[in-house]
C-alpha cells in the first residue's frame, strides 16, 4: 500500500425499513457497512407513518457503527473524501422552520389515506393536464396530497402554515437540514429526482411549476408553504457538512432518490439501459436519454439523474408491494419467519395450482393506478396449500413488471434486450426464473447488490472528483445471469 493514498466515498441509504451507512472503494465495493430496522407505524389500515426524529437518529447510528468496522480494518476517516445521500422518495415531513422540529409523523410512500384526496382533485379539477407538467396522475403517492392532508388533518401543521412558517420536505430534505444542523445552517434543499416526487416540479425545468402550485392549491395556498430549492444530484457546495458525530465537518455532495440511485448503481448511465428493484415495493425504471417521455400507458416520468445540469429522465413503473408482500405472509399470517423460507415454501409446489394473489395491499400502483383497490386471492380449493400461496406472492410481482415492461415498450417503441435486477426479492432465484420466463428476455444481477448505495456514492464522487467519468464506472463491476 505504500505511496498509494486510499480513497473512499461514504453512503447514507435511508430506505423504507432500515437505515444503512456503506463507504465505498473506487472499485465500487462496500468496505464497511452497519444497518439499522426503525420502527414502522400503521395507525390505521391503509395507514403508514416514520418517526422522522427516529429516522435521523437511525443514520447518525449507522454512520457510528460503519466508522468503527472501517477504522478498525485500519483505514483513515481522513480517506473519506465525500458522502452521498439516496432515500426512500415521496414521504412526506412537514416542520416548523423556526425550530427545526418535525409537527408530526411523516406519511409514508405507500400510504393511502389521500386516496379521498386524489378523487375530489380529480373530480373538481380535471385530471389531464398533470402528466404532461410533472409526469405524474394526481393519486396518493406522491407527496402533493400528503402534505394537502396535513394540512387538512393537524391543527399544529395549520398553525404554523398560517404563521408562514411551514416547510415541507422530502426525506433527502430532512435529512441534510437535520444533519446540516437545523434552523442554524438552514440547508434547505432537494434533488431533481427527489422533487419529481412531489408533483411540484415541471419535469422540463426541474424547477416548481407555478401552474402546479396553482392547481394544487386545494383549500390551501401552497405558495406559503416553505418549499427547499431544488439542485443539481451532484454538487460541491450546496448539501452543506455533517454538523455532529465522527464524520463532522465532512461534505455531503451528491443526494439522488433510491430507485434513480439504483439505475445509477447499475451503471444505467445510456438511454435504453433498464433496471428493476425488488425491494419492499418494485420499481422499474427505463433510461430514456435527455428527454422526458410522457407515458400514455400508465407509466411516470422521472428524473433518472442532474450530474451536470443535462438532466437524464426515465419513464418508471412503480409497484407498491414486492418484499412487503414476502413479509405480510410472515407478519400477518403466520408463515416463517425468514424471506428466503418463503421462496423455499414455494419451491415445496411444482405451480401455483391455480391460485392468484392480487397483492393491492397500497392500491394498485402502475400501470393501473386504482387508489382504492385492496389485495385479493383467487382460484382457492382444497388443493391449495400454503406453498402455493407462497409462490402465487412471489409469482404477483412478477405479472406486475410484464405488465409495466409492456407499456414502457408501447411508450417507448423499442424492445428492452436485457433487464438488470437487485433488491431483497432478486435473491429469490424462483422469483427471477419466473420473471424470466414471462417477459423472455436474460435477467442479470450484479455481483456487488448494494447499487441503491452506489448511486448516492457515485453522486458523491462525481462531484468530489473520485470518479471523472462514466466510462471510468462502467468498467468496475460484474453481473451474473439469474
Ligand atoms: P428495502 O430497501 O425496500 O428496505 P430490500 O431491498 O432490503 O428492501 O429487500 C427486502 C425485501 O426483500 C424484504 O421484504 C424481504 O422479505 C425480501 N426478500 C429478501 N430475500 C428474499 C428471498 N430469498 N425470497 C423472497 N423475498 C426475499
Amino acid at each position: 500500500m505504500a505511496g498509494k493514498e486510499e480513497v473512499f466515498v461514504g453512503s447514507i441509504d435511508q430506505g423504507t425499513t432500515s437505515s444503512r451507512f456503506l463507504i465505498f472503494d473506487t472499485a465500487g465495493e462496500p468496505v464497511a457497512v452497519h444497518q439499522e430496522e426503525f420502527t414502522q407505524i400503521y395507525p390505521n389500515p391503509g395507514w403508514h407513518e416514520h418517526d422522522p426524529e427516529e429516522i435521523v437518529r437511525s443514520v447518525e447510528n449507522c454512520i457510528e457503527g460503519a466508522l468503527k468496522i472501517f477504522e478498525k480494518d485500519g483505514h483513515s476517516k481522513d480517506s473519506i473524501k465525500a458522502i452521498g445521500i439516496t432515500n426512500q422518495r415521496e414521504t412526506t415531513v412537514v416542520w416548523d422552520t423556526t425550530t427545526g422540529e418535525a409537527l408530526h409523523n411523516a406519511i409514508v410512500w405507500t400510504d393511502t389515506r389521500t386516496a379521498g384526496i386524489a378523487r375530489e382533485l380529480k373530480a373538481q379539477k380535471g385530471s389531464d393536464k398533470t402528466m404532461n407538467i410533472c409526469g405524474e396522475p394526481i393519486s396518493s403517492y406522491p407527496s402533493a396530497t400528503k402534505l394537502l392532508w396535513l394540512l387538512k388533518n393537524v391543527e399544529k401543521v395549520r398553525k404554523v402554515y398560517e404563521a408562514g412558517n411551514l416547510a415541507f420536505g422530502t426525506i433527502d430534505t430532512w435529512l441534510t437540514y437535520k444533519l446540516n444542523g437545523g434552523p442554524e445552517k438552514n440547508i434547505f434543499v432537494s434533488d431533481p429526482t427527489n422533487a419529481s416526487r412531489t408533483m411540484f416540479m415541471d419535469i422540463r425545468k426541474l424547477q416548481y411549476s407555478d401552474e402546479m402550485l396553482e392547481f394544487l392549491s386545494y383549500e390551501f395556498d401552497l405558495k406559503k408553504v416553505h418549499m427547499p430549492k431544488i439542485v443539481r444530484s451532484a454538487d460541491k457546495e450546496v448539501y452543506g457538512k455533517l454538523s455532529s458525530g465522527p464524520l463532522k465537518g465532512f461534505p455531503i455532495m451528491g443526494c439522488l432518490g433510491d430507485q434513480s440511485a439504483a439505475l445509477v448503481g447499475q451503471k444505467g448511465f445510456e438511454a435504453g439501459s433498464a433496471k428493476n428493484t425488488y425491494g419492499t415495493g418494485c420499481f422499474l425504471l427505463y433510461n430514456t436519454g435527455d428527454k422526458p417521455i410522457i407515458s400514455t400507458h400508465g407509466l411516470l416520468t422521472t428524473v433518472a439523474f442532474d450530474f451536470d445540469g443535462k438532466p437524464v429522465y426515465a419513464l418508471e413503473g412503480s409497484i407498491a408491494v414486492a418484499g412487503s408482500g414476502v413479509k405480510f405472509l410472515m407478519n400477518n399470517l403466520g408463515f416463517s419467519q425468514a424471506s428466503h423460507k418463503i421462496t423455499e415454501l414455494a419451491e415445496s409446489v411444482p405451480d401455483n395450482g391455480g391460485l392468484v394473489f392480487v397483492t393491492a395491499f397500497s392500491g394498485l400502483f402502475a400501470p393501473y393506478w386504482i387508489d382504492d383497490a385492496h389485495g385479493t386471492m383467487f382460484g382457492i380449493t382444497h388443493h391449495t396449500e400454503r406453498g402455493h400461496i407462497a409462490r402465487a406472492t412471489l409469482e404477483a410481482v412478477c405479472f406486475q413488471t410484464k405488465a409495466i415492461l409492456d407499456a414502457m415498450q408501447k411508450d417507448s417503441g423499442h424492445e428492452l434486450k436485457e433487464l438488470k435486477v437487485d433488491g431483497g426479492m432478486s435473491n429469490s432465484a424462483l422469483c427471477m426464473q419466473t420473471q424470466a420466463d414471462l417477459v423472455g428476455i436474460p435477467i442479470v444481477r450484479p455481483k456487488m447488490r448494494e447499487t441503491t448505495a452506489l448511486g448516492a456514492a457515485i453522486a458523491a464522487g462525481f462531484a468530489s472528483g473520485v470518479w471523472k467519468s462514466f466510462d471510468e464506472l462502467r468498467e468496475k463491476g460484474e453481473w451474473e445471469d439469474v
